[in-house]
């Protein structure tokens, strides 16, 4: 073993069912620890108003991100609904953990369970979950930013995607937000420390 071990960053994955905390948490985590780098996606989706290419995400043509996928560019990629993909580019990673900064990753569950599997012992992946779907659909009702139809839409994914909570290396249950907050940053300080 070499005695001056390269100094790479660690990973963190977080991966929710839809209105649980996970972009409040990441956001807390995010201003909180320092050396941490958020890992930004690639997409086919149209940007929202106020998103920025190369902030929020790269946002691609689905032809320039089958290209893409030809040429081995993501770590993981998903295809959500038809020509809707969503990626973690290899590049976007090795250079940020070589320079030592640890890595957030914010992905959907099954996209969580992949980047674990190829990082292993080196990610931390996390599952974000309310206390129960009741507080879930409570959660984003009073958010605001969904049709009802949408909402039942994400509860009814939400009961699939609490099945693969057990996968993950921490299940993080969101009550009191400032407990919940306190929790991470343990748990999270604890796995960075060299
Ligand atoms: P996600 O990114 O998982 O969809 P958000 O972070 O957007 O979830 O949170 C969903 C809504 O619930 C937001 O309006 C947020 O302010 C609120 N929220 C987050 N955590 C808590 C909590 N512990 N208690 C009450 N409301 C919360
Ligand atoms: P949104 O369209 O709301 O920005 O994101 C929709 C979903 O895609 C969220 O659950 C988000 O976590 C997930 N997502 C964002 N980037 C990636 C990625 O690179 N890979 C995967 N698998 N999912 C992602």
């Amino acid at each position: 073993m070499s005695k001056h071990p390269e100094k790479k960053g660690k990973l963190l994955i977080f991966s929710a069912p839809s209105g649980s905390g996970k972009t409040t948490l990441v956001k807390y985590i995010l201003d909180q620890i320092q050396g941490l780098t958020f890992s930004i996606s690639a997409t086919s989706r149209p940007p929202r108003a106020g998103e920025e290419d190369g902030k929020d995400y790269y946002f691609l043509t689905p032809d320039q991100f089958r290209k893409k996928i030809a040429e081995n560019a993501f770590i993981e990629f998903e295809e959500v609904y038809p020509d809707v993909f969503y990626g973690t580019l290899v590049d976007q990673i090795a250079s940020k953990r070589a320079a030592g900064n640890h890595i957030v990753f914010d992905v959907d569950v099954v996209g969580g369970l992949n980047l674990k599997k190829h990082f292993g012992q080196d990610a931390l992946a996390i599952f974000i979950k309310a206390p129960s779907l009741d507080i879930l659909a409570e959660r984003l009702k009073q958010r605001g930013t969904d049709s009802n139809e949408s909402i039942q839409k994400r509860i009814e994914k939400a009961e699939w995607e609490m099945r693969f909570a057990n996968r993950f290396d921490v299940v993080l249950i969101n009550d009191q937000l400032e407990k919940a907050q306190q929790e991470l940053k343990s748990i999270i300080t604890k796995f960075l420390k060299p």
